[in-house]
């Protein structure tokens, strides 16, 4: 299980990467729609394409963080258990991952 100590320092930790994130987030265009993109060279790097996907990956994380932070606050005996199959989040993974709600064997997926 993992202790209040550890879980109020990946609190911390999470709190801290969801601000960076949404600064992130924030800093990039909405998407838009894909009539309105601009008309770009075959060979280069399409922007619309790349800041939609910056969108969508920081936008995951953030929901993931959020689902880490909720479980922390609202049931924290919970903290640290694989929603998927009950087992628990080996501690190395907590500390590379602190928005882990699974385990490296089960998808991480919402
Ligand atoms: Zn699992």
């Amino acid at each position: 299980m993992v202790s209040e100590d550890v879980r109020e320092e990946y609190k911390r930790r999470l709190l801290s990467k969801r601000e960076i994130l949404k600064n992130n987030l924030s800093s990039l265009c909405v998407p838009q729609q894909e009539d309105e993109r601009r008309e770009v060279g075959n060979y280069e790097p399409d922007p619309w394409i790349f800041n939609n996907a910056c969108f969508i990956v920081l936008q995951r994380s953030i929901s993931q963080i959020d689902r880490a932070l909720d479980i922390l606050k609202n049931d924290p005996q919970r903290y640290g258990i694989c929603e998927k199959c009950c087992q628990h989040i080996p501690a190395e993974r907590l500390e590379i991952m602190p928005q882990a709600t699974a385990c490296a064997v089960c998808p991480n997926y919402i």
